[in-house]
């Protein structure tokens, strides 16, 4: 059995910014030869330099990898499969070059550590640090030579480990191609808001409302942990969405934060861990622009809602094996705008505010001063969201697979309310049989599949 493990780092979010290579030979469960190299990517500036330790000055004079590939390509050929941990990233890494370069990817079938560390031992999570832990494998994290020593290492305790024949396992650790997205809602209502969205390669977390014990145990539920995010995106910076002692915990795990450049200084002000990630540049600040977190293309938009610095929705657009999909989300809006529903369209996951029930609201024990306010600013009424989902829908060419209704009043709502106000008013213009899901102040049941 001949195999190489590879490990790419990358200076930014885009797949053809290869900073360096790992490659460590294996035949016969011996390790044959450990090499690696930098690679001066295509842009100047390196996002990653906080976790990798690799910068401009570093690479400015490397070879490229157009450069490069054609002294290495050797090492990917002749042999039975290449081993990487989250095998998909260095896959899509490697076709990215190739296919910036005008290279072919090599043949050779990719196998994934990290899946094969689930399949075989059951560990979880399963990062690179977490299986060397299992293993007392010595690792440096993010050092390229110790990565992709470290994955060969685990490679050839599966090798060991697993009784002939092995195909049948490895054929579930194969890596050919991307999976689908899955979402999960940990809770959204006034005590809290999180989703997390995943691919095989990144888990991205919008909001993060919630304690660092509530989130470590919700998140056990399916089996992950909260150093298994590799982002967080905040949409503004309410008590409901942002908790400050997680936001210790990210520094800790090195989980950068993202949020809308007009959030920044509301958000710096507000929050002390805030500022400690600026000053380690773990806080990205984005603009209208869209961005990239591993195969998401994301974009913030605006939605009027009184928070200071503003509030933020997300537009999130994967092309998976399935075709392009696409989740839009909005967690607050204080009133509806004309155009909005254009963030909106052409989604296969809507997640839109349905906060409270008119008459509940004004029957309530609330001030009229914050009534107004709700009403005015704060957040949108059933009512509000099912015209909002109708213009939506009517402008829309396809109909999503769910619509979620986020932050549902405790006090001035029910659930049933807000699912029949939205549903029957949808279903009286035209759009029957719709999957609409209330969102509940804890999390969903199920994993959402797309
Ligand atoms: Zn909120
Ligand atoms: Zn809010």
């Amino acid at each position: 059995m001949k195999f190489v493990a590879i490990d790419f780092e990358t200076a930014d979010y885009k797949r053809d910014s290869a900073c360096a290579i790992g490659i460590v030979k294996v035949e016969n469960n011996v390790i044959k030869k450990r090499i690696h190299f930098l690679i001066r990517p295509p842009r100047e500036e390196m996002i990653f330099s906080y976790l990798h330790g690799i910068y401009w000055n570093d690479v400015k004079d490397q070879p490229t990898f157009a450069e490069l590939w054609p002294d290495i390509k050797h090492y990917f050929h002749n042999i039975d499969f290449i081993a990487a941990h989250n095998a998909s990233f260095d896959r899509s890494v490697l076709k990215a070059c190739c296919d910036s370069a005008g290279f072919e990817l090599p043949a050779t079938e990719f196998r994934c550590t990290m899946k094969l560390s689930r399949e075989l031992w059951n560990i979880h999570p399963t990062k690179l640090n977490n299986v060397c832990d299992h293993f007392n494998i010595q690792l440096d994290h993010h050092n390229v030579v110790s990565d992709t020593d470290a994955c060969a290492q685990i490679m050839m305790k599966a090798l060991e480990d697993v009784d002939e024949p092995k195909e049948e396992n490895m054929q579930k650790v194969n890596i050919n191609e991307d999976s689908g997205i899955r979402m999960w809602s940990l809770g959204s209502s006034s005590g809290g808001n999180s989703t997390l969205i995943w691919d095989d390669e990144k888990t991205i977390m919008i909001d993060c409302g919630f304690s660092r014990l509530y989130m470590n145990e919700q998140l056990s539920r399916i089996g992950k942990k909260l150093d298994d995010i590799d982002a967080v995106l905040i949409t503004h910076i309410h008590n409901d969405h942002i908790n400050q002692a997680l936001l210790n915990k990210f520094i800790k795990d090195k989980i950068p934060l993202y949020c809308h450049i007009n959030l920044a200084n509301d958000l710096k002000k507000k929050f002390e861990s805030a500022r400690r990630l600026n000053k380690i540049g773990m806080l990205h600040l984005i603009t209208d622009a869209p961005f990239e977190i591993g195969n998401f293309k994301i974009t913030a938009f605006g939605v009027p809602h009184d928070s200071s610095g503003g509030c933020f929705g997300y537009k999130i657009i994967s092309d998976t094996p399935a075709g392009k999909k696409q989740i839009s989300m909005a967690t607050d809006i204080g009133y509806v705008y004309e155009g909005m529903e254009e963030h909106f369209l052409e989604s296969d996951i809507l997640m839109v505010e349905s906060n409270h029930d008119i008459d509940m609201l004004d029957n309530s024990r609330r001030s009229d001063v914050l009534k107004d306010r709700i009403k005015e600013i704060g957040h949108l009424s059933n009512e509000e969201c099912s015209e909002l989902l109708h213009t939506i829908l009517s402008k829309s060419s396809k109909i999503p697979n769910v619509i979620f209704l986020s932050h549902i009043s405790k006090e001035c709502n029910t659930r049933d309310l807000a699912l029949d106000v939205n549903k029957n008013y949808l279903s009286e213009n035209g759009f029957e049989n719709l999957n609409i899901i209330p969102l509940l102040p804890t999390p969903m049941e199920n994993v959402f599949n797309l």
